[in-house]
């Protein structure tokens, strides 16, 4: 065994930010992902092959000091096979509840988290029994592999049934409440071997097209108790599935005045079981990175100080780059680019930009966004 040596699943640009975060504390890495054009392929040891070549996943294995994944959609029976060999951290289980929409709901309301309301749909008959249950306006998503906003279809209306069966009919899904939030709200929280938590503030999130397009951290205006709700909730889930590395929960923020007889103020969306697009404003703008504590997590070393430097923003590059030499310019803007080939709609890198204080932040982001938005495709 290497004692340094730890594998990721998924070599994108998750993985390459955590090797990066890494290498200062002398780990090593060595990743598994299919793709020879990878983003950790210049960084570090890659084995290319398929999450499912058994063979290949026993060779990944061999000498590992720990596991984790940087993808969530890496195959259950993968990281359990795995851990026959080498300690797998974040635990197997949390990657089977967060892979399953119906799953995740269900395991968010046993820990009494709220959520939309929801129902499972598997044939058209269960679909109009889920509307008659859960009202107009809703959404219809895929239980599995959906991200990104994809394999989701608003129901507004009756007449809208028909064209959401057609586009995603055939596979499980579930039905869920409309929520008409006041924002999306990410909560990330690492925890140690040793039982040790430690969250970040609540990020603001705004998504473009299902996909998260900008990060402000601390959320503006939180208040004190919203963000030890958002902190109940994430020990919960942390102590329940005994965790050890970074999670997220995606959240709406919600008037609770609109929330009925249960007056919630944040309905838990969903977990990713990793590092998360939310928490990339932590590598200048907190003390220790979401990247940083997860090594620390995983590698059972103290976890880091979580706390916001001041305040920061994060927007990310989706199909083009802005001109760096403009962007570079820009006083605490710092560039992160992924070393992928563009395509409309994919990542290819993100901007932090950081301010000592609300005010300057806002200026500073305008004109980063002004860049960004005449680049993005
Ligand atoms: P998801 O894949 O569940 O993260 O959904 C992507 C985005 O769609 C979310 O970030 C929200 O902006 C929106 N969305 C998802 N579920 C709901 C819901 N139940 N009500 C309102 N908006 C939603």
């Amino acid at each position: 065994m290497n004692d340094r040596l730890i594998g990721i699943l998924g070599g994108g640009q998750l993985g390459r930010m955590l090797a990066l975060a890494g290498y200062p504390l002398g780990l090593r890495f060595r990743f598994l992902d299919p793709a020879s054009d990878a983003p950790v392929r210049y960084l570090a040891e890659q084995v290319v092959a398929s999450y499912e070549d058994h063979l290949a996943v026993a060779q990944f294995g061999n000498g590992l000091m720990v596991a984790t994944y940087e993808f969530e959609n890496v195959p259950v029976a993968t990281a359990r096979a795995l851990e026959q060999r080498v300690p797998v951290f974040p635990p197997p289980q949390a990657l089977e509840v967060a892979q399953d929409r119906l799953a995740e709901k269900r395991f968010f309301t046993q820990l009494n988290i709220p959520t939309a309301p929801f129902a499972p749909v598997d044939d058209r008959a269960s679909l109009d029994a889920a509307v008659e249950r859960i009202g107009l306006p809703a959404i219809l998503k895929t239980r599995r592999l959906g991200y990104d906003g994809k394999g989701q279809a608003v129901i507004r209306q009756r007449a809208d049934i028909d064209d959401a069966w057609r586009a995603l009919g055939g596979q499980p899904l579930i039905l869920e409440g409309f929520v008409s939030f006041v924002r999306e709200l990410s909560i990330l929280a690492v925890r140690g071997q040793d039982g040790a938590v430690a969250c970040y503030p609540l990020v603001e999130n705004l998504h473009r097209n299902g996909i998260l397009y900008r990060s402000i951290a601390p959320a503006p205006g939180l208040s004190a108790d919203v963000q030890l709700l958002a902190e109940t909730y994430a020990r919960q889930v942390l102590e329940a599935l005994d965790y050890v590395g970074v999670l997220a929960i995606e959240m709406f923020e919600v008037d609770p005045a609109h929330t009925g007889a249960t007056g919630a103020r944040l309905l838990a969306n969903e977990m990713a079981p990793r590092v998360h697009n939310s928490g990339h404003w932590t590598i200048e703008g907190a003390v220790t990175s979401q990247f940083e504590n997860h090594l620390r997590a995983i590698a059972g070393l103290p976890l880091g100080d979580t706390s916001a430097r001041g305040c920061a923003a994060m927007v990310n590059l989706i199909g083009g780059l802005p001109d760096a030499m403009m962007l570079l310019a820009l006083p605490d803007t710092h560039l992160h680019l992924y070393d992928k080939a563009p395509r409309p709609g994919r990542k290819l890198g993100h901007v932090t930009v950081c301010a000592g204080d609300a005010t300057r932040l806002a200026e500073r982001l305008a004109v980063v966004e002004q860049y960004v938005l005449a680049s993005t495709r």
